[in-house]
């Protein structure tokens, strides 16, 4: 299969030198010019539960630069970057093309359906973890799974390759019908740990040093909760208050990106999670204030950097 990645970070770097260890043709494709440069010189440095390796049977270019369609493009850039990088890459969308999109939150089919029809997206959720551990070098410590589905729920012969070809690259993957509830369930543990973490500085263990640390992140899970419910999505609320409470008590000393993207000084991907969910139970008339507040306060972070910088 041929496949193109845009934002090849840390996670699109570690799908994408999977997928070339299985012999794909795989070009990553990033605007990060460190990070090109040092893959283009030694390969991708990939350390993951299968040891630490370089993979060089892989291209690595700026957008512009891409020349051919491929059979699969993976979009893995953070969500506010996705319009950006989907316009920068438009000229490899050719009628074969499938886009698939893994990202967290909400909006991300919307927003490849401004550039294919939906019978072309796969849309996802992936509990992989990576970070970038420097140029051309990608950590990914843990399991994880990947489920997606066609975006119009009907999974097609080159759909069913492009899962086929994750599943035999280690990562797990299964095509899912029930893809939309695990989206929202992922947005909800999202929504909940991110982004009280990102406004209290607290670490994901750290939640858990009082009470209103964890009744706070169920509060925020079970108001995104509703709103899935309210759009008649069988999400499981107390499956992802269980996710929660197992990530308090075990994820010593992380740091979610969201907090991670405070500290540094970057835009957060709050608008796809706490700003999607907002505008979706203003629609349906659903009470999320904990959510809201969030929203609020990550902006008002966000603007505090901005202004910080300027
Ligand atoms: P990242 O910041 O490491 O990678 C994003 C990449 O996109 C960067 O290399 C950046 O240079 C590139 N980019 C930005 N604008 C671009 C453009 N216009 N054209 C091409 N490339 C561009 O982010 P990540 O951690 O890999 O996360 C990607 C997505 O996956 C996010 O939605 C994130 O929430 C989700 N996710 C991350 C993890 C994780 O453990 N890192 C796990 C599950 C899901």
């Amino acid at each position: 299969m041929k496949v193109a990645v845009v934002g090849a970070g840390a996670m699109g770097s570690l799908f994408g030198g999977l997928l070339a260890e299985q012999g794909h043709a795989v070009t990553l494709i990033d605007v990060n010019a460190a990070h090109l440069d040092a893959i283009r010189a030694q390969g991708l440095r990939l350390q993951t539960g299968s040891g630490d390796r370089y993979v060089t049977a892989l291209g690595a270019c700026r957008p512009p630069e891409a020349r051919e369609p491929p059979d699969l493009l993976v979009v893995f850039t953070k969500t506010l970057h996705t319009a950006g990088a989907l316009s920068g890459v438009a000229h490899l969308l050719g009628p074969g093309t499938q886009v698939l999109s893994l990202q967290n939150g909400l909006g991300n089919v919307e927003a490849i359906r401004q550039h294919v029809a939906l019978d072309r997206i796969l849309i996802g959720v992936t509990t992989w973890p990576a970070d970038l551990a420097g140029p051309g070098h990608v950590r990914s410590h843990g399991q994880g799974i990947v489920r997606l589905m066609s975006a119009d729920g009907q999974l097609r012969p080159k759909q069913a390759e492009a899962v086929r070809a994750l599943q035999e690259a280690g990562l797990c993957c299964t095509a899912d019908t029930a893809v939309w509830s695990a989206i929202w369930e992922k947005v909800a543990f999202n929504a909940a740990l991110n982004g009280i973490c990102a406004v209290s500085g607290c670490t994901v263990d750290q939640l858990g040093g009082v009470a209103d640390g964890q009744a706070l992140a169920f509060a925020v899970a079970d108001e995104v909760m509703s709103v899935a419910h309210a759009q008649g999505i069988e999400a499981n609320a107390e499956a992802c208050k269980a996710r929660i409470a197992d990530a308090i008590a075990h994820h010593v000393g992380h740091k979610p990106s969201m907090l991670q993207d405070v500290l540094a000084g970057r835009k957060t991907e709050v608008e796809a999670i706490h700003g999607a969910v907002v505008a979706a139970a203003a629609v349906h008339g659903v009470p999320v204030p904990h959510t809201r507040t969030l929203l609020q306060l990550v902006r008002l972070v966000e603007a505090r950097a901005g202004t910080a910088a300027a």
